[in-house]
């Protein structure tokens, strides 16, 4: 299966904890520089993000950093390695920052549900994670208010993750510029994108309101697999 197809069918999830990416079964380089299509339609996530929200989300900056990836490596040994292996493996600059955001941006996009005819996002198998929640913040209302309060407060540019370390034990990382946690070896399980690009054609400054609307978008699904 091609890694565009397997992201596709949404299966490049509950993979080991170092190599989420580069666990899809193609060589190193075949579709590292490759952004993978989006989970749903421009405009699936409607009225959470607006079509043209998405289309300069999606294809403007996230087409944009794999583009300039591909011209950062090229010649180079980077050229050859997994997306994965250049977020862990590469020191600070611009081929991290230019990985790292297309790998963040990839990994966005399949933590958001699209609206379900049901009405609420994917809810399946979460029991193991909803308990580790509950262990970690004091219940899924508590960790959601947690989660919007760090990433509103994140100065200037920037990632908020909910990660696992090894043990299992949740955390919540606000990471600046282009951060990821694999560069702590930690889990990544959920991020949200609080660059003003992320939010500011449909919520302006507002990125608090932004924020606790996509805390009722997650595809809680997706982040059950990665917490495996
Ligand atoms: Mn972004």
């Amino acid at each position: 299966m091609k890694r565009r197809q397997f992201l596709q069918a949404g299966a490049f999830v509950g993979m080991a904890s170092a190599g989420i990416l580069s666990a899809l079964p193609v060589s190193a380089a075949d579709e590292a520089f490759v952004q993978p299509p989006l989970p749903y339609g421009l405009d699936g996530l409607k009225p959470f993000m607006s079509e043209e929200q998405m289309n300069f989300h999606y294809n403007k900056h996230h087409a944009g950093y794999y583009a300039n990836l591909k011209k950062l490596v090229d010649g180079k040994p980077e050229a050859q390695w997994s997306l994965d292996d250049i977020v862990i493996k590469s020191e600070p600059g611009p081929v991290f920052n230019n990985a790292a955001q297309a790998w963040n941006h990839a990994f966005f996009w399949n933590c958001l549900a699209p609206v379900r005819k049901e009405g609420r996002p994917n809810v399946q198998n979460v029991q193991k994670l909803f308990a580790a929640i509950d262990r970690d913040f004091g219940g899924l209302a508590q960790f959601k208010e947690q989660f919007v309060a760090k990433a509103t407060a994140l100065f200037g540019s920037g990632w908020c993750w909910l990660a696992a370390d090894k043990d299992g034990k949740l955390d919540i990382l606000p990471l600046s510029n282009a951060g990821n946690p694999l560069k702590q070896g930690l889990k990544p399980l959920l991020v949200v994108d609080v660059w003003e690009h992320a939010y500011y054609i449909d919520y302006r400054n507002e990125r608090g309101k932004f924020l606790k609307t996509f805390v009722e978008h997650i595809d809680w699904g997706f982040v059950s697999k990665n917490y495996g």
